[in-house]
């Protein structure tokens, strides 16, 4: 039997929990996640939350400087909206308990990150993305209308193929519940609010569950996706042997960290006016650069000058991280490299969250609104999440209130013939040889003829994981890798399609940005 609601949402990161707690107030709420509650790229964002607060700020600043981070691709309606609503949802999350810095006098105390030309960055020290997910769980948790499913895997949306009113509208979710069982959720709005793909690439700073599942979904149900070329590396994870995935945040730069090669010699100013500030796209195609130049495994970011007390006092999080891996960042610079960290497209959507496909919302870093455009400004994808997810909820309780038809008559999951596998390896082997593959020949700097191979290799992956999928019984690695090679497919689609360089998409076919015939995003559906 499937459970019924009225909102389903997939994903408890900063974007599915503003909206359910909004959503909340006008019905019976699911939520579902991946892992456990928490664990998210939300849980993991260090930098902060940016918005207009100083009164030396101004919303056509925060604006002007996402527009020039997005290199002429933002629509600017979705960046006033996101700015100009920031600071209420911001005091909002303050307003709910979040911890957040404070001077003396009480105010909020505002970081300086890369592109932005004010101090606008609220955040709790280093670890922002933990306080704002725990301030949001504990929210939801005083709502009797919110259910969490933790450890659920949404695998594919439900559409509507039979009633003549509402066929093609999405209905809900099939979802592998922790019991291995592949349960049925229904809802008058379904809400897809699953986070970014930066698993999709061989180093990332996202966590596990990072692996493009609301992007791939809504592909394969008709959704129109957009922009995936423009994925953004951060220039600087902790580069270490058993650092898996760890971000050494923006932030640093902010407060005066100076980038330097091994020999010592600073190179940023090689590259930009603004050195080391500079957007992160320039930072990580300049490291990129002279790691290929110097041979060199990892550049250096040196805080030394800054002392241990301010060092210890900022950025708690990344002081104790790098001594865990014997890095004393007060005595020694930070060896770093760039890894993949945010996409920049997504599901097209619109100011309140709307997709092409009646019924599903997109919010968050799944969802490509035109915030963003062709670079991310930093700290601006919390502040989206919140936004949006307030705006989503808004449009979906009228939506939902104004007759979305509650699903009936849906078919169960047909398993079919599948059975178990006895071969796991092809798993792991394609899992590995698909997030290299991208990393080689899709990562920050791309030609023409590394994207053909990148098409090649991922054609007959994809059709090895097709057959796979329909033979064997749904686990979540199968689901995690079906869905990080139609996330590669529509990364490769995207980027062949644009013929040019421009924000994070950079082809040395093309290298320079060509407005006559690019000021426009790039749209990919699946042919019916
Ligand atoms: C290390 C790091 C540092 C960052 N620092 C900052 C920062 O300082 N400022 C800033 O603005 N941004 C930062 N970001 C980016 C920001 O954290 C994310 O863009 C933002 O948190 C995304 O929120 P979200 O709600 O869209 O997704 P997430 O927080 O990633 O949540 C996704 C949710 O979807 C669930 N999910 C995924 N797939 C499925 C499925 N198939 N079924 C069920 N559930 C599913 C997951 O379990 C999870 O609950 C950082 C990111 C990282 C990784």
């Amino acid at each position: 039997m499937p459970l019924r609601f009225d909102f389903v949402v997939l994903g408890g990161g900063v974007a599915g929990l503003s909206f359910a707690l909004k959503a909340a107030e006008h019905g019976q709420v699911a939520v579902l996640t991946k892992r456990s509650r928490d664990e998210c790229n939300t849980h993991y964002a260090q930098g902060g939350i940016a918005s207009v607060l100083a009164a030396d700020d101004t919303f056509e600043s925060h604006i002007e400087d996402t527009l020039t981070a997005g290199a002429g691709l933002c629509h600017r309606d979705a960046v006033e909206v996101t700015v100009r609503e920031g600071p209420a949802a911001v005091r909002e999350l303050a307003a709910l308990g979040a911890d957040f810095a404070r001077r003396r006098g009480g105010e909020l105390e505002l970081g300086r990150e890369g592109g932005h030309s004010k101090r606008r960055i609220v955040h709790s020290g280093d670890i922002t993305g933990r306080e704002v997910e725990r301030v949001l769980l504990s929210a939801c948790d005083d709502q009797k209308n919110i259910t969490f499913f933790p450890d659920t895997t949404a695998i594919d949306l439900v559409r509507d193929r039979q009633s003549s009113h509402g066929q093609g509208r999405v209905l809900g979710a099939y979802a592998l519940t922790p019991a291995g069982k592949i349960e049925t959720y229904l809802g008058r709005v379904t809400v897809l609010a699953t986070g970014g793909a930066g698993k999709v690439y061989l180093y990332t700073t996202n966590p596990d569950v990072a692996t493009g599942d609301g992007v791939a979904m809504a592909y394969r149900a008709g959704a129109p996706i957009a922009n995936m070329e423009f994925y953004q590396f951060h220039p600087t994870c902790l580069y270490h042997p058993e650092a898996k995935s760890f971000l050494v945040s923006e932030a640093l730069r902010g407060e005066g960290g100076k980038l330097r090669l091994r020999s010592g010699e600073t190179f940023m100013e090689r590259y930009h006016a603004l050195g080391a500030l500079a957007p992160r796209d320039v930072v990580a195609r300049a490291i990129d650069a002279e790691l290929k130049r110097t041979g060199d495994e990892s550049v250096f970011l040196d805080m030394t000058h800054l002392g241990r007390t301010f060092l210890m006092e900022r950025f708690p999080n990344i002081y104790a991280a790098c001594k865990a891996f014997n890095v004393d960042m007060a005595v020694q610079p930070i060896p770093v490299v760039p890894a993949a960290h945010y996409m920049c497209g997504g599901v097209v959507s619109d100011l309140d969250g709307r997709t092409g496909c009646p019924g599903l919302y997109a919010i968050g870093e799944v969802a490509c609104t035109g915030l963003h455009g062709a670079n991310r400004l930093a700290s601006n994808s919390l502040l989206e999440g919140l936004v949006f997810g307030a705006r989503a909820a808004r449009a979906g309780a009228e939506e939902a209130k104004g007759g979305a038809p509650s699903p009936g008559g849906v078919p169960d999951w047909d398993a079919g013939a599948a059975g178990d596998s006895d071969e796991s390896v092809v798993v792991s082997h394609n899992w590995d040889e698909l997030r290299r593959l991208m990393w080689n020949y899709v990562g920050i700097v791309r030609t023409g003829k590394r994207l053909m191979r990148a098409r090649r290799r991922l054609d007959l992956l994809r059709e090895e994981i097709r057959e796979y999928y329909w033979r064997f019984k749904v686990t979540r690695d199968v689901v995690e890798l079906r869905n990080i090679a139609d996330v590669a497919h529509l990364v490769v689609e995207c980027a062949t399609r644009r013929k040019e360089s421009r924000g994070l998409h950079c082809t040395l076919d093309y290298p320079e940005r060509d407005d006559h015939n690019w000021l426009r995003d790039t749209v990919v559906s699946r042919e019916p």
